[in-house]
């Protein structure tokens, strides 16, 4: 048996019809950037992350991006954000204008650890952007009575937590507003590029929109110096086909983590789930201080693995300049030696997911 890391082709062979009509409406009404099925996703994704506004965008970076120069954040500004993020998080305040400034994570569930933010805090900070690792959301609490405290905005990277709940309240409605990503391996993927960003202030609304589209809202007239982020038609088009889907595959995949937690040995530790959040379970990572032999165990028996991600940001090449040392965030440095992603997704096989627990009860 080999088991991928994912499986797209199931998801989609799964759903051919619906997705095959929806493409043909986009051809027949020829609104390939944009449009109606975009407005009617945006509609439909706002209503189930409990916000007032979503936005669509060419890619969760552009959504992180233009959510912070919306509110007004570019050159002089310092935006705080996690060590041990996808690099898109850091790469969008950078594209903002503004200088990403990091700070270490939690050992035991890998988010931002809200007691090292006051310390990152300077007079140029602006905003937090805690990341919902994993599917996780942050403690946004904590985050925001720091925040509060310095006035400071709050911004979720919702890009692996579509769905998650934190105290009830669904993640993209937690803060001053959230950025998500419809890459095709998220939760809830788009074929090809896609994000939004959700937002309850209309004033913030409307300027992503325009930023998204050259800073107009009406063709050919510009009243900023926008980008073109744009979501396309068919990538909306595809969205509303499975977001009804995401609650079930969501608890498809809390399903298949729970079977994994139930196997681990003790030498294999997973991160802490806490109960006052439910995780959207995009990745199930463990932690092992074999984590080659593991990996290698589990490859041996047709089982694919990823590592999530195995440089933190601040010992990336693309951040030299920064001169961010070794050892500056420990514990984000301990983790990426240990860390080791199983395969994950509402279209595994129930013999699949057996044949992973007994590979790693073998281990
Ligand atoms: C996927 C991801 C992004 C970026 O999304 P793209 O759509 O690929 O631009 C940002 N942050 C995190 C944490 C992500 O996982």
């Amino acid at each position: 048996m080999t088991i991928p890391f994912l499986d797209l082709a199931a998801q989609h062979r799964a759903l051919e019809p619906e997705l095959v009509e929806a493409v043909r409406r986009v051809f027949a009404s020829s609104a390939f950037v944009l449009g109606p099925e975009v407005e009617a996703f945006e509609r439909s994704f706002a209503a189930f992350c409990g916000a007032k506004h979503c936005v669509g965008t060419a890619s969760g970076t552009a959504a992180l991006t233009l959510l912070l120069q919306a509110h007004g954040i570019g050159p002089g500004d310092e935006v705080i954000t996690a060590a041990n993020t996808f690099i898109a998080t850091a790469e969008a305040i950078v594209a903002a204008g503004a200088q990403p400034v990091l700070v270490d994570c939690r050992e035991e569930d890998a988010l931002i650890d809200p007691a090292k933010i006051e310390a990152a805090i300077t007079p140029r900070t602006k905003a937090v952007i805690p990341v919902h690792l994993y599917g996780q959301p942050a403690d946004l609490d904590a985050v925001r009575s720091v925040a509060d405290r310095h006035h400071l905005l709050v911004f979720e990277d919702a890009c692996q937590a579509h769905g998650a709940l934190y105290k009830g309240r669904t993640a993209g409605s937690l803060a001053d507003g959230a950025a998500f990503s419809f890459y095709p391996g998220k939760n809830l993927g788009a074929c090809g590029d896609a994000g939004c960003v959700t937002t309850d202030d209309a004033a913030i609304a409307r300027a992503v929109r325009q930023l998204r589209d050259h800073g107009s809202e009406r063709k050919y007239h510009h009243d900023r110096i926008g980008w073109n982020e744009r979501m396309d038609g068919i990538q909306g088009a595809i969205l509303s086909v499975k977001l009804p889907y995401l609650p079930a595959w969501n608890a498809r995949r809390a399903a298949i983590a729970a079977h994994y937690r139930s196997v681990l040995p003790p030498h294999i530790r997973p991160f802490a789930l806490h109960p006052d959040r439910t995780s959207s379970h995009h990745l199930f990572v463990v932690r092992s201080e074999r984590r080659s032999a593991l990996q290698e165990h589990l490859r041996a028996r047709g089982i694919s693995t990823l590592i999530h991600y195995p440089v933190p940001i601040h010992l990336q090449p693309a951040f030299a300049h920064r001169g961010w040392q070794h050892g500056a965030f420990p514990v984000a440095e301990k983790l990426v030696s240990e860390i080791l992603s199983l395969p994950l997704y509402p279209e595994l096989k129930d013999e699949q997911v057996h044949a992973v627990c007994a590979a790693i009860s073998s281990f």
